[in-house]
């Protein structure tokens, strides 16, 4: 290594909210000065505008993005012996969710795209199934046209979790408008995120929006009046109104981390397996994941030369403690086991410099040299 030192750290979160410090500012005045903490104004226009960035008819501010998942598939009132299949790559929530609804999770493998195969979806598919749960996974969006019509056929309800892909689409349609349901996390790693944690639940389903917005509030049908137990999963006025000022930058944020991959995808293609698009797809890149030879010596060569390079995520969901009653091995996702020993999330963000990609870059080079 001939070039010297430099720190590239996973996040910017400093940085990036620098640039919009005064209008966050702002919006906290607003708030403060309103003295509407509470399902207020700020909320009711933040979810009109996530409902114009997901093309659904309705979207419904939440707690966090577990609970968007969790109330979706709340409100399908699951039993224990019912069955949601997802991805087994994902992050802990999409499953954790479905245990937390009654019922048991049970996965499909991935294809070559790090998301649900149609075809092992189809084969997981059994009698007891009653809803599917693909990911985004990075931000890119699983193969929903294929996902859909197996759907129908076994006359199965879809939720998308979206958690990482905001702003992503398939064929010109965005994530979230595919599925009976979407959820979405508004987590500061997340690529919308609020000053702490959120989450988002995107449908144009009348019926599931009424019950949803009645299970994030204690049941409650009025001021007064409870249908059924539930918990508070709402969201505050005031990252409500942080959301609102992010949400106007999520496009040029978008595209700013969409250019920084197809970058690295130049620089490290003839190193390591790089996330190329697929036909119709735009992905927004919440990891950028690359897949690579002796995956963690490199991991350990970038973070001790100063990048954080991060695995998300190492240990398949149906592998995890938690799990072990579901009696699954990794034999069962061959591809997203093998996967699970490749990958690195490497650094992305819109105030990512192209000194710091060249440096990743070079690190990269000289590691395989
Ligand atoms: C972040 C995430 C969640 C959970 O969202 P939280 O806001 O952290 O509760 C669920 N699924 C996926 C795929 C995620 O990345």
């Amino acid at each position: 290594m001939t070039t010297t030192k430099l720190a590239v750290p996973y996040t910017a979160f400093k940085q990036e909210a620098s640039v919009i410090k005064e209008e966050l500012s702002a919006a906290f005045d607003n708030v403060l000065e309103s003295g509407r903490y509470i399902m207020g104004p700020e909320l009711a226009t933040f979810e009109r505008e996530f409902g114009e960035i997901c093309q659904t008819k309705f979207a419904l501010g939440v707690d966090n993005g577990t609970s968007a998942l969790f109330l979706v598939l709340r409100s399908l009132g699951l039993k224990n012996t019912d069955e949601v299949i997802t991805a087994p790559n994902s992050f802990l929530a999409s499953a954790s969710s479905i245990a937390l609804a009654g019922a048991r999770p049970a996965f499909a493998d991935v294809g070559r795209d790090g998301n649900i195969d149609p075809a092992r979806l189809e084969d997981a598919i059994g009698p007891r199934t009653k809803a599917v749960m693909p990911v985004h996974l990075t931000g890119r969006p699983a193969r929903m046209p294929e996902i859909l019509e197996i759907a129908k056929r076994h006359n199965l309800f879809v939720l998308e979790d979206a958690a990482q892909a905001v702003g992503a689409s398939l064929n010109g349609r965005p994530v979230g408008s595919w599925g009976d349901a979407a959820s979405f996390s508004l987590h500061p790693l997340k690529n919308l995120h609020a000053l702490g944690d959120g989450g988002m639940i995107a449908t144009s389903s009348q019926d599931l929006y009424n019950d949803i917005l009645k299970a994030r509030n204690h049941g409650l049908r009025d001021r007064e009046t409870s249908d059924f137990w539930s918990y508070n999963c709402r969201l505050d006025e005031l990252q409500a109104a942080f959301l609102r000022v992010q949400a106007r930058y999520l496009e040029e944020w978008t595209q700013a981390r969409r250019e920084k991959a197809f970058r690295y995808n130049e620089l490290l293609r003839p190193y390591v397996e790089v996330p190329e698009e697929g036909q119709g797809e735009r992905c927004v890149y919440q990891t950028y994941v690359i897949r690579a030879e002796r995956r963690d010596a490199l991991v350990q060569y970038l973070r001790d030369n100063g990048v954080e390079a991060l695995v998300h995520y190492r240990i398949l969901i149906p592998l995890q403690p938690a799990a072990r009653e579901l009696g699954y091995s990794a034999n069962d996702f061959p591809e997203a086991a093998r996967q699970a020993e490749r990958i690195i999330s490497l650094p992305i963000y819109s105030s990512l410099t192209e000194e710091q990609q060249d440096y990743v870059a070079e690190l990269i080079r000289s590691f395989y040299a």
